[in-house]
């Protein structure tokens, strides 16, 4: 059973790496932005002018609980996370925060997925309500939004703790520590 469900794993991660490194949303290229992978940069491209960050429901139906965290502006092909500037990265991080908190009060959950683990190429914060029973015991203990560190490699996933914040690093598929 667990060499089952570890092959399933393996085979959609697989399938997603294939998505996201074939990134060639292009806004000024109506064909370019047709591709699935694109999608949310064209949503990006739908909001009015000067809004800086969006919110969107979770369209799969599997996903009820689930919104995402999104900037306006596009970033490079794959949008890094650690290619938004500083100061955009602090106010994602409160806009999603001021968001997930006023959603699912102290039980919110933040998480970002590692390149090899997106569907999409523009750059989304997954936000939902965390579980519990996730908790792992890599947390580092941040008390500032300004202090987030920007994961050079793979995921990273927030969740609150007395006084701050726990992040996480280090995992690819990171928006399984919230409810669906
Ligand atoms: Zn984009
Ligand atoms: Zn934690």
């Amino acid at each position: 059973m667990r060499f089952t469900v570890a092959l399933l794993l393996f085979a959609s991660i697989g399938l997603l790496r294939a998505d996201i490194s074939k990134c060639a949303c292009d806004p000024k290229d109506p064909e370019s932005m047709k591709a699935r992978q694109c999608s949310l940069c064209l949503e990006a491209e739908k909001r009015p002018a000067g809004e800086e960050f969006f919110i969107l429901k979770d369209i799969n139906p599997r996903k009820p609980g689930r919104w995402l965290v999104l900037p306006v502006a596009h970033g490079s092909a794959a949008h890094h996370f650690r290619d938004l500037p500083k100061p955009q990265r602090d106010k994602l991080w409160q806009e999603a925060i001021r968001f997930a908190s006023e959603k699912f009060g102290n039980d919110w959950g933040l998480a970002y997925n590692g390149e090899r683990a997106r569907t999409q190429c523009h750059l989304h914060i997954h936000a939902g309500r965390f579980i519990k029973a996730a908790e792992t015991a890599g947390g580092i203990f941040v008390k500032r939004v300004e202090d987030f560190p920007a994961p050079e490699e793979g995921g990273i996933w927030v969740h609150p703790v007395p006084g701050g914040f726990h992040v996480h690093l280090g995992d690819q598929i990171t928006e399984t520590v919230l409810v669906r």
